[in-house]
């Protein structure tokens, strides 16, 4: 019989420094010690997820406590070469983390943050949908990376968690370009599975114990889901997130397509989820710890000749729209647009809201993604 993937499952409804610590060390044990995934003298990085600059209660980013106590650990264990960055979505790792603690906690344990300088091409003859990569020289140069993410809604994924998380090895304004190289969540999705396997993280902790639900990832609801997941197969990290929040896995093009290439395994059968207090089915992870209630996209995807006709006529597809009232013209959306003639700008002038041509956008969300004010809905 074929091993499980296991996924470990950490109750934990507080962002205290000591009940975060002593979950993380409780969940490294279940996994069989950090020793056994990190050598000691492997260089490490740590990705948290650091979408944009963010007050911390907002859920926006993964948790300073979660960082700072995994940071504490891995110093206490004996591990010397740690460093933290982020690809961020605006900004650089320094001038997001500033002020969040995370940079406080960076400070205590003596780990460096890096801000990316130089982008390498790097070639991935393996790739299915993805050849190559543009990936920042200082992640290149290390031995490993642990990826820290967030438990968040996504618009055009749907959910954005483990594997999702490692977009952000993608150098600089390249993370752009991607979404015009991989407009559709398919692609993408595929895309992403490639670049898993290509920079190989070694563990994913996913902080969840204060989620985001509805308009995610920058401008959803803070919603408890009590939990921390590891693992070190992100399809199946995902697959139990999806389930605990009530959401098809098959439906997440991330797991999809994960699966299919060799990732992992969103299959509940193949995954085994251990708590503190032992191995439970998936049906008792989701009637201790679920929320069916999670605001998250459940509809079924239109597929074959309807999608692609809905598609064509521009019609059913999911899109973004400014509410005028809470937009301040900031013009974060239109910078984050990735379609060279912007398919959002300021085309009845500066002192408007900015405008969708939605016959150029390819909704990718960056725009929603990004604007710092929630003005930025999918409907
Ligand atoms: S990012 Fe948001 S607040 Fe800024 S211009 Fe765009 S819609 Fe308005
Ligand atoms: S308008 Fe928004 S959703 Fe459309 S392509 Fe530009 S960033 Fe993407």
């Amino acid at each position: 019989m074929n091993k499980k993937s296991k996924v470990i499952l950490l109750p934990c409804s507080s962002y205290r420094e000591e009940i975060v610590y002593e979950n993380l060390e409780i969940g490294l044990e279940l996994l069989g010690g950090i020793e056994k995934i990190v050598k000691k003298e492997e260089s490490i990085l740590l990705k948290p997820n650091l979408l944009k600059k963010a007050e911390v209660d907002k859920a926006v980013i993964t948790h300073p406590s979660v960082v700072g106590m995994f940071a504490r650990l891995m110093r206490e264990k004996g591990y010397q070469d740690l460093s933290l960055a982020d690809s961020c979505g605006n900004g650089t790792t320094t001038r997001v983390i500033h002020g969040t603690g995370i940079d406080r906690y960076l400070e205590k344990y003596g780990i460096p943050a890096i801000d990316y300088s130089k982008g390498i091409r790097v070639e991935y003859p393996e790739g299915i949908q993805a050849k190559e990569f543009i990936l920042p020289k200082e992640l290149l140069e290390k031995d490993c990376v642990i990826s820290l993410c967030k438990m968040k809604t996504h618009a055009l994924e749907r959910i954005t968690g483990a594997v999702k998380n490692s977009y952000g090895f993608v150098y600089g304004f390249h993370k752009a370009k991607g979404h015009t190289l991989y407009p559709s969540a398919d692609s993408f999705a595929r895309m992403l599975v490639d670049l898993n396997q290509y920079v190989k993280p070694r563990l994913y902790i996913m902080d969840g114990i204060v989620a985001m639900e509805g308009n995610g990832p920058g401008s959803g609801d803070p919603a408890p889901m009590n939990v921390m997941l590891m693992s070190q197969d992100p399809v199946a990290l995902d697959s139990v997130f999806c389930n605990l929040v009530h959401l098809n896995p098959e439906m997440v093009p991330t797991n999809y397509h994960g699966e299919k290439m060799g990732l992992g395994t969103w299959k509940k059968e193949e995954i085994e989820i251990v708590t503190p207090d032992g191995t439970i089915t998936m049906e008792d992870a989701v009637a201790q710890y679920g929320n069916p209630y999670f605001d998250v996209d459940r509809r079924v995807a239109r597929s074959g000749m309807w999608e692609r006709l809905a598609k064509a006529l521009n019609i059913f597809q999911k899109k973004p729209y400014i509410d005028p009232e809470r937009c301040i013209r900031c013009g974060i959306c239109v910078k984050s647009c990735p379609v060279p003639d912007k398919a959002v700008d300021f085309r009845k002038g500066r002192e408007n809201p900015p405008v969708y041509d939605y016959k150029k956008c390819i909704r990718c969300f960056c725009c929603q993604e990004m604007c710092p004010e929630k003005a930025i809905k999918v409907k």
